[in-house]
């Protein structure tokens, strides 16, 4: 294929700055080239793995012997307008932050909240992405797609994509089989209402924040995030590194009697990770090269591991500390290319 490369660092390639060479790369620019690429790597008998911007993915020392796939499809197109609702398409390579800026700044809710989560449109339903309250689900209506298995692009409504906490049909039942190029939402005019999420709410009385609308919230969240997450592109990291911990209705009340955090978020009863791992006495403590961040102890950042081992003895401790003290033990968020 044109403009193919060989032996790419995975390093390069993810927010997380780990791992050995990928054995071929491709960027994809243009729909056709996502049918060649499948076309190549179904004649050399390779895997494929497909990236964004590598927010969400660690690589391994020993790389990636197959073809990796990098979605930069651009543009936006809109489906349909009316005066209160707005049914827009975004090419799975566009960034999520940007669709969120193209929504709010025309006076739609619905993903303002999700403003300045690093990484592109496509990723955003493989783990159903949210922030202080939005999740991508809440305004999905269909993702176009790639299926290598059916070799043809088609779409696939929302309600099909199995989107629940952190997960879809395509990091679960389904994983390697699309290559997702699109994704369509559907925006309302109107604004979220106060209270906001706690540290959002904090934020809004801080500042005598009176105007909610959708582009002033989106502000909002990009300046609380500023504050307290690292900026990939100065700071390796690949985000919250563990998975909130879910908790049935019925524990609950023994839960808060013993004093543990929980909150509702989206219907479910969550124990943030970050408070877990920081009750354990590891916030801004350094493992292996990797420092669990002191801004926000969910965060794992990587200062100086030199390999995958690192951040896995790293990981192992955390676990082990949190498990002891709380018997929960964590589940990494960030999915790796093997
Ligand atoms: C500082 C920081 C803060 C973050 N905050 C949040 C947050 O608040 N909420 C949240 O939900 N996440 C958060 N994340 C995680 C990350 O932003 C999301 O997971 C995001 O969707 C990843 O986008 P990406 O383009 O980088 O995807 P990648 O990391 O490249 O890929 C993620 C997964 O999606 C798959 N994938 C990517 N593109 C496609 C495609 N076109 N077709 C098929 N599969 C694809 C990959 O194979 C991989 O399994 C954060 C990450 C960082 C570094």
């Amino acid at each position: 294929m044109k403009s193919m490369q060989e032996n790419v660092l995975i390093s390069k390639l993810t927010t997380m700055r780990l791992g050995g060479a990928a054995k071929y790369v491709q960027e994809i620019t243009a729909l056709e080239q996502v049918d060649e690429a499948y076309g190549f790597a179904q004649k050399n008998q390779l895997p494929v793995y497909v990236l964004g911007q590598g927010s969400n993915v660690i690589g391994h020392d020993e790389g990636f012997s197959g073809l990796v796939l990098v979605n930069k499809l651009k543009g936006f197109e809109t489906v349909s307008e009316t005066s209160d609702e707005l049914v827009v398409r975004a090419s799975a390579g566009e960034m999520l932050d940007d669709f969120c800026e193209y929504t709010a700044s025309r006076g739609y809710t619905g993903m303002e909240a999700m403003s300045a989560i690093p990484g592109t449109c496509g990723a955003a339903p493989v783990q159903n992405v949210g922030a202080y309250g939005q999740e991508i689900k809440d305004v999905l209506v269909e993702v176009g797609v790639y299926d290598s298995l059916q070799v043809r692009h088609l779409q696939i409504r929302a309600e099909d994509c199995g989107l629940g906490y952190r997960s879809s049909i395509f990091n679960t039942t389904e994983f390697g089989r699309y290559f997702i190029t699109s994704i369509t939402v559907k925006v309302r005019k109107g604004q979220l209402k106060p209270p906001f999420y706690v540290s959002l709410q904090a934020f809004v009385e801080r500042e005598g924040l009176t105007d909610f609308s959708p582009l002033s919230i989106r502000h909002a969240v990009s300046a609380v995030r500023a504050g307290k997450l690292p900026n990939p592109k100065e700071i390796a990291s690949s985000g919250s590194f563990f998975k909130n911990v879910v908790v049935p209705s019925a524990k609950v009340a023994e839960l808060k009697a013993k004093g543990i955090r929980i909150w509702q978020e989206n219907g479910k009863n969550v124990i943030p990770s970050g408070w877990l791992v920081e009750q354990a006495g590891l916030k801004g403590k350094e493992l292996h090269g990797m420092r669990v961040s002191d801004k926000a102890a969910l965060i794992l950042i990587n200062e100086s591991a030199k390999s995958y081992a690192d951040l896995a003895a790293a990981r192992q401790e955390i676990i082990n500390a949190v498990r002891e003290k709380f018997g929960f033990t964590l589940e990494q968020e960030p999915v790796e290319i093997a």
